[in-house]
Parts: structure tokens; C-alpha cells; sequence
């Protein structure tokens, strides 16, 4: 599995770091943000480092599928009853600051930080 040693959040993958974990497959891995934005904010994440989504290509359309798919899961089972927003922010332009990929899963009752 592709890992940068250099990477903040292939060293949460890997346990190097800690990190509030939800959920965690042999693929992805799920952790609270440390500074949300909303009353629950995770993020979802690939446990191979894929620098951004720009980087994935054909090989990768069932891992971004399955982190799609976990979102709605993953809001039911921490209490999350009245919609949520999911974001993938890619590059300079797209606000990107850990670049390593990562799905944002917001929600809660509104109003919240930022977005
Ligand atoms: P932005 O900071 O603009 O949201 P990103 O989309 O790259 O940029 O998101 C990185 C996210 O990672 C931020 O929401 C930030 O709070 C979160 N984060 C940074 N370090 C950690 C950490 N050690 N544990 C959990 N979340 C983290």
C-alpha cells in the first residue's frame, strides 16, 4: 500500500498520530476533524496516500465509491438525522491544506462555521 512517511494523515493511518476514530476498514479509515466547522465533522480517507483527487484515476473509482457510500452510514450512526454535506476540497484553488485525499462529512443543526 502507497504510504508517504511525510504525510500527516498516513501517519494517523498508520497510528503515529492519534486520532478520534468512527469507523476503520481495511481500505479507509474515518476520524473526527480536529477543528469542525459543524456539530459532527469527519473525514473520511483512503489508507493508501493519494495526494488529491485530481491524483486518482480508474483505479480508483471503487475506493471514491465506497467512501461516497459510507457517508450516509456513518451520519445515522453518530446521530445525524436531518441531512449533512459532504466536500472534497481539491488543490490551492480548492482550499486543499492536507494533501492527502480526504472526504469532509458534515452535520448537525445549523448554523455552523464555515461553509
Ligand atoms: P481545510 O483546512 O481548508 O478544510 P482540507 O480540505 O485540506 O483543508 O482539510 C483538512 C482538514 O484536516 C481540516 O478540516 C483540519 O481541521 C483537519 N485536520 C488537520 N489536522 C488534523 C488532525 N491531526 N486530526 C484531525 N483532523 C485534522
Amino acid at each position: 500500500m502507497k504510504h508517504d512517511p511525510n504525510c500527516l494523515f498516513c501517519k494517523i493511518a498508520a497510528g503515529q498520530i492519534p486520532a478520534k476514530k468512527v469507523y476503520e476498514d481495511e481500505e479507509l479509515l474515518v476520524f473526527h476533524d480536529i477543528n469542525p466547522w459543524a456539530p459532527v465533522h469527519v473525514l473520511v480517507i483512503p489508507k493508501q496516500h493519494v495526494a488529491t483527487l485530481a491524483d486518482t484515476g480508474p483505479e480508483h473509482e471503487a475506493l471514491l465509491g465506497r467512501m461516497l457510500a459510507l457517508a450516509p452510514r456513518l451520519m445515522r450512526d453518530l446521530g445525524v438525522t436531518n441531512g449533512f454535506r459532504v466536500v472534497v476540497n481539491n488543490g490551492p484553488d480548492g482550499g486543499q491544506e492536507v494533501y492527502h485525499l480526504h472526504m469532509h462529512v458534515m452535520g448537525g443543526p445549523r448554523p455552523w462555521a464555515k461553509g
